[in-house]
């Protein structure tokens, strides 16, 4: 073949299905691979050349659960549950103008790039609504850093405090009466907006497509979870939820539905090819069936898992199943770093922490592919997360004379073990460099870090209230959830304690 497109020479290239690195050189055309050969075999005639000598070269992380709008929040927590964390949600992600909500997201567009990410599931959060200035806002920043990105709204019509059967009646008398007039309700209000959104879809940058995030299952009323699969059904969208995420929303949803809420989604036909089910911790057997015979898919999130002390997914019985996994970080509220290296080598090394056979752990090479081809899959990108002719050019560039690398002794191997974020050096989206050199085109890093200060400046008035009656309302969440901690549920995904 002769005529235009970039040559990549000189690179050792990762193929995530075959699990091996071999030198080669790859022809890229209008934005995918047109050509793989060995080095020397393609006629460079015509042919930009990009020398990736000392370079390992693979396809683009794929970041299947994030939120854009939290990244402001870097570093606010400690010691939080997911319950603690959703007690905060009002002040972690609320108060967003578009400008905040485009800010927000460049930030932590700017953090996946420059750790080798090039596309991601963006569950877009707006309080009490989305809007359609803000989902616009959020789609530009993706395009401006030149990420691909699925955007989902991310909506429910009840708050933690009206979805948790007992919760509110735990709380002490006056905290009860505060919370208890913030019943989001407006469920149809908020179905409107996302109908708003999905009117202007085809004004969304190239890269950008949508999606739709009922958040967690007990948070939405089954009327408003049949309006999202409605507009899902006819937009031809996919649906991504928050899926067993703690020990407490499986115990609520038991006592809601008298079902898990893999079973109660299925009841419902919410499950379907497409479907994410972001976490996936505290799931059984039938669960996971019914999972792979939905062809749904699944968003491990390892490090937010830890983090909030939410449980250890099992991934193997998973891929048993032929159900599809992707990796992801969550968002900066969550797990602060967007660190897609780090979902990789904890997706590695959490499945050696359950007492199981050793061939039941993940490879390395598994590990990789789960983090670049399984996450495409989930995004629905054609063709992504792979070295194959027509695949799309999505890659990341690591550099071989990091000392991560040396010696250079299995580079898959080493992608999980011992590479860092220091490692990237450019990354390519759509056969485009997005970042070049450790430098992401249109972001200036000093810019960025002042328009950020003034933002976090400018919201810290903002949100104080939000914070301050959080900071009353999280210890009794806390309890409140503790106290359950006796109840039977017959799955365990956290390490038993054997002292005090
Ligand atoms: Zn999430």
């Amino acid at each position: 073949m002769a005529g235009g497109g970039l040559l990549i020479t000189g690179g050792l290239v990762v193929d995530p299905a075959a699990g091996r690195a071999d030198r080669m050189e790859l022809l890229l055309h209008d934005g995918t691979i047109a050509q793989i050969g060995a080095p020397g075999t393609i006629d460079r005639a015509g042919a930009a050349v990009h020398d990736a000598t000392d370079r390992l070269v693979l396809p683009g992380f794929v970041n299947t659960h994030t939120h854009g709008h939290a990244n402001l929040m870097k570093g606010v927590a400690d010691r939080w549950t997911l319950e603690a964390s959703l007690t905060n949600g009002p002040w972690l992600g609320g108060a967003r103008d578009p400008d905040t909500m485009y800010l927000s997201t460049l930030l932590g567009a700017a953090d996946m790039v420059s750790k080798g990410c090039t596309a991601c599931f963006d569950l877009v959060y707006e309080f009490p609504r989305p809007t359609a200035a803000g989902f616009a806002a959020v789609a530009r920043a993706y395009a401006d850093v030149g990420m691909r990105a699925v955007l989902a709204p991310m909506i429910a019509d009840r708050s933690l405090f009206h979805a948790v059967p007992g919760l509110l009646a735990a709380l002490p008398p006056e905290l009860r009466d505060t919370v208890g007039r913030f019943a989001l309700g407006g469920g149809d209000e908020t179905i409107a907006a996302v109908e708003s959104i999905m009117a202007e879809r085809s004004k969304l940058p190239e890269g950008i497509s949508v999606a739709i995030a009922p958040t967690i299952p007990h948070h939405c009323s089954e009327h408003f979870l049949r309006q999202c699969v409605d507009i899902a059904d006819r937009y031809n969208l996919r649906i991504h939820m928050h899926i067993a995420e703690s020990r407490l929303q499986v115990l609520a949803a038991h006592k809601l539905y008298g079902a898990s809420p893999v079973e109660y989604l299925d009841r419902l036909g919410v499950l379907r090819p497409g479907f994410v089910a972001a976490h996936a911790i505290w799931l059984d057997d039938k669960d996971l069936d019914l999972l792979a015979t939905a062809n749904a898919g699944v968003a491990h999130v390892p490090a937010s898992n830890l983090r909030l002390g939410s449980g250890i997914a099992q991934i193997r019985p998973m891929l048993d199943r032929g159900i599809t996994v992707g990796l992801a970080t969550d968002g900066a509220n969550s797990s602060d770093a967007l660190n897609m290296l780090l979902a990789t080598r904890l997706a590695s090394y959490l499945s050696r922490a359950f007492a199981s056979p050793r061939n039941r752990w993940l490879t390395a090479a598994e590990a990789v592919r789960l983090a670049t081809r399984g996450g495409a899959d989930l995004l629905g990108l054609p063709r992504g997360g792979r070295i194959e002719q027509g695949a799309i050019a999505d890659f990341v560039f690591l550099d071989l004379n990091n000392i991560d690398f040396v010696p250079l002794t299995d580079p898959i191997n080493q992608i999980v073990t011992c590479a860092d974020s220091a490692c990237v050096t450019d990354v390519m989206v759509n056969g485009r460099f997005v970042m070049q050199d450790r430098r992401i085109g249109p972001i200036n890093m000093a810019d960025l870090r002042e328009r950020v200060r003034g933002a976090v400046e400018r919201l810290r008035t903002t949100i104080t209230d939000a914070r301050a009656l959080a900071a009353r309302l999280e210890p009794q969440v806390v309890a409140f959830a503790e106290s359950l901690l006796g109840e039977p549920m017959g799955i365990e995904r956290l390490i038993a304690s054997s002292c005090g």
